[in-house]
């Protein structure tokens, strides 16, 4: 596969293979590997469909492996004109597709993604979580809580914590591909997931120059700025930890200068690389390994979200009308008839949705996941975090 990975990659840079974009001013990409299967990315064209073909059979020809093409889907973009499509699905020798199914039990998506395209997902994702000792009390707490209901708060943390995985990724130095199109694509999510790793992450301190003395966490689970071991208010928040290094090891003068002594002697007991030879690393501090991982990010997602009180006591101290108390307490409850549930009581034979006539009217899609609803939370200039589940 290495070799096709040459090949295509020698046509890309003749300027044969013409590749696509990941977004506007995205990564190119012209194909991708997984194992033994195989994506390729070219401009919708008669020479670009014979360019990929002639580059499968060199592959072939030199590797002695052979492409099944009845296994093979092409997809094309729907704004191509029908005879070209025509022309492309010809020289390919692939059946044509308008959705690439399933990969891994995850859609392979060529549209706009929205929260029903990875809801399969979701819900696998949630069963897991489920299962989780801790993960459970946190679960249900969720579950029974308005805000959660209403918003579909779960979701979201889970989100913020796959989002923040991804975050992890970029900021330990991950410099591939998917990186590079993560940055350019889903940047507003990648924000948010890493607002929940900048309350997780911690430094572990080797050379010092790229951990800042004052505002990263690299010593306890906060900076020094925010204890109380700061001996002067005018800090200067640029100082990395190496400028508090000697040539031999801490400068224990300089740091008595700083702070406390009690954080003094916390500190100089801290191994560093005065040589620099061992650069500082990221350590995820809620992993007692210190590797990141999504079920800590959810867990301490879940704890910085948390929303005490039961949710009649939230709805009582409203102010709002008694009646539109009564609807919401109902609608915590699951006790609105919705026309999914008019189905199921034989008081209806249809259950789809009276405002985008499209899905079936469900609590979650009536509340949260119309798109005529989404349309009426969002000119509510709510926060990002409930919303961005489903963009
Ligand atoms: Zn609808």
């Amino acid at each position: 596969m290495e070799k096709l990975s040459h090949i295509i990659a020698a046509k890309v840079l003749k300027k044969e293979w013409k590749a696509v974009r990941a977004a506007r001013s995205g990564p190119l990409i012209s194909h991708l590997f997984f194992a033994d299967d195989l994506i390729l990315f070219g401009e919708a064209s008669a020479q670009q469909a014979m360019v990929m073909k002639n580059s499968l059979e060199e592959f072939c020809e030199l590797s002695g492996q052979q492409v099944n093409f009845e296994k093979s889907l092409l997809y094309i973009s729907a704004n191509t004109k029908s005879d070209l499509v025509d022309q492309i699905e010809l020289t390919c020798g692939a059946t044509r597709s308008a959705d690439m199914g399933n990969y891994l039990g995850v859609p392979l998506v060529q549209g706009r993604v929205t929260k029903a395209t990875y809801k399969g997902v979701l819900v696998k994702v949630q069963a897991k979580l489920a299962a989780w000792k801790n993960g459970l009390k946190a679960f249900v707490k969720t579950l029974t809580n308005l805000l959660k209901v209403l918003f579909g708060e779960v979701a979201s943390l889970m989100n913020q914590a796959m989002l923040s995985k991804a975050s992890w990724r970029i900021v330990a130095g991950d410099s591939g591909l998917w990186a590079a199109m993560l940055r350019k694509k889903y940047l507003r999510g990648l924000i948010y997931g890493a607002a929940i790793l900048n309350k997780g992450m911690k430094w572990r301190v080797g050379d010092g120059t790229r951990v800042k003395f004052w505002t990263d966490t690299w010593i306890g689970d906060v900076p020094l700025v925010d204890t109380n071991f700061p001996l002067s208010d005018q800090l200067d928040k640029a100082e990395t930890v190496s400028n508090y290094f000697s040539m031999t090891g801490w400068n224990i003068q300089k740091l008595l200068q700083a702070l406390q002594p009690e954080a003094v002697m916390h500190i100089i007991s801290i191994h560093v690389d005065v040589d620099g030879n061992i650069p500082d690393t990221c350590i995820w501090g809620p992993s007692s390994n210190g590797v990141f991982s999504v079920k800590t990010a959810y867990e301490l997602s879940a704890r910085f979200n948390e929303v005490t009180g039961s949710p009649w006591k939230f709805i009582w101290n409203l102010k709002i009308p008694p009646r539109v108390k009564m609807f919401t307490w109902l609608l915590t409850q699951k006790k609105i008839l919705t026309n999914v549930q008019r189905v199921r009581r034989h008081l209806s034979r249809d259950p789809s949705c009276p405002l985008c006539h499209y899905h079936e009217e469900s609590l979650q899609h009536l509340f949260i996941s119309c798109p005529r609803v989404l349309a009426l939370w969002r000119s509510f200039y709510l926060p990002e975090s409930c919303i961005i589940v489903a963009i």
